[in-house]
């Protein structure tokens, strides 16, 4: 099973996209997680990456474009989060995919207003033992406890590009952006979904974790 995953940062989709690869045994390959692995290292990419990153801009596609399709090209079963982020790489990752013959199984699009996703960005805490264990200051459900991770008990942490606003507002200005943007890489692979290689699944990132998920996999079992 091969699956995109599309939504704005504060949607839910890291947690959701966490859900669903232990529930299938996928590979999450998640753009931005590279990238941050990338700038720890200090390597060349990520020394190349940070600054854009830090700007709420997007990578260039040529540094971007290859990272990814050359992780795809070793794996079976993935789950690609983060990517494609724009017309452009929706383009070539439907051409990589259709060179490869690799199939695609989903797209699962997790809608959500732009005013909200920004209080969750503002709101989300990482947890320094696993990048998958959400807290939110701004979510209930996913509220810290004591300051502490929810989850396992370790420190929270912030990104640093989830608390600056002007880079918040940017990288939502590119996912809403229906002509160039994240939204026109959704509707690219609406439009190739209607020939019914694979299915768009639409879920309202409004309603909780645990609703979203049971939808989620409801949707997905119907089909596969
Ligand atoms: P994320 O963790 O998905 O919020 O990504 C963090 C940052 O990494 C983004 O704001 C971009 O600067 C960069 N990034 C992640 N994925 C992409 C992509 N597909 N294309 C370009 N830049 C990306």
């Amino acid at each position: 099973m091969n699956i995109l995953i599309f939504g704005p940062n504060g949607s839910g989709k890291g947690t959701q996209s966490s859900l669903i690869k232990d529930k299938y045994e996928l590979a999450h390959i998640e753009s931005g997680a590279i990238f941050r692995e990338h700038i720890n290292k200090r390597t060349p990419l990520g020394l190349k990456a940070k600054n854009y990153i830090s700007r709420g801009e997007l990578v260039p596609d040529e540094l971007t474009i290859p990272m990814v399709t050359d992780i795809l090209e070793s794996l079976s079963n993935w789950l690609l989060d983060g990517f494609p982020r724009n017309k452009t790489q929706a383009e070539k990752l439907w051409q990589a995919l259709r060179d490869r013959e690799i199939e695609l199984s989903f797209i699962v699009e997790i809608q959500l207003a732009q005013e909200l996703a920004k209080q969750r960005i503002m709101g989300r805490r990482i947890c320094k033992k696993s990048p998958h264990h959400p807290n939110n200051i701004n979510i209930e459900a996913i509220y810290p406890i004591n300051g502490k991770c929810r989850v396992c008990g370790s420190e929270l942490d912030t990104r640093k590009d989830d608390q600056d606003e002007a880079a918040i507002d940017q990288r939502l200005q590119v996912y809403y952006d229906t002509e160039e943007g994240t939204l026109a890489a959704v509707n690219y692979y609406q439009k190739l979904s209607s020939s019914g290689n694979f299915y768009h699944i639409i879920l309202d990132g409004n309603k909780k974790i645990e609703v979203l998920k049971d939808e989620l996999i409801t949707k997905i079992e119907e089909k596969y």
